[in-house]
């Protein structure tokens, strides 16, 4: 995956709250195209290999239980950029922190039930978005 590509979930929250329709149409108004998507659900083991990096954070085990309770939206998303500005449009990870207009802002709860992720790293990007998707699923 090219500087141009991040890789996304819409979290178990905002598919309970019923709020896939609405993020997808801020991601895509926002100049963002899906390459690949799908409804799926993660595993304790994806989750906790996902979020290896925390693993020795003390909000580790409520991630890992969190993330897997329901289905998420995986996708990856091109535009110039990507990485940088998907982060800038979803906000800060702190919801009460995030900007007005972003979609934690405008969607999450808590820092921890953040409605969303976005890749930190072209590389992470890459990663992430293997971890979900074949070539084949990629368009
Ligand atoms: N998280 C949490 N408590 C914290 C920090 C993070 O529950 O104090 C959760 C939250 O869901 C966050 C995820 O762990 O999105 C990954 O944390 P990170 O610092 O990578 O934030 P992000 O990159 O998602 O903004
Ligand atoms: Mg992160």
């Amino acid at each position: 995956m090219a500087n141009n590509r991040t890789f996304t979930m819409l979290k178990p929250d905002s598919v309970e709250k019923g709020n896939i329709g609405p993020i997808l149409e801020k991601i895509t108004s926002s100049g963002f195209r899906i390459v690949a998507m799908k409804l799926t659900q993660l595993t304790t083991a994806d989750a906790e290999a996902f979020y290896d990096i925390h693993k020795e954070r003390p909000f580790f085990g409520d991630l890992v239980t969190y993330m897997t309770r329901g289905p998420i939206v995986a996708a990856i998303l091109e535009k110039d950029n990507a990485v940088e500005d998907f982060r800038a449009l979803i906000g800060a990870t702190n919801p009460a922190e995030a900007a007005d207009g972003t979609i934690r802002n405008m969607f999450a709860d808590s820092i921890s039930e953040n409605a969303v992720h976005g890749s930190d790293s072209d590389e992470n990007a890459a990663i992430e978005g293997a971890f979900h998707f074949s070539g084949r699923e990629m368009f």
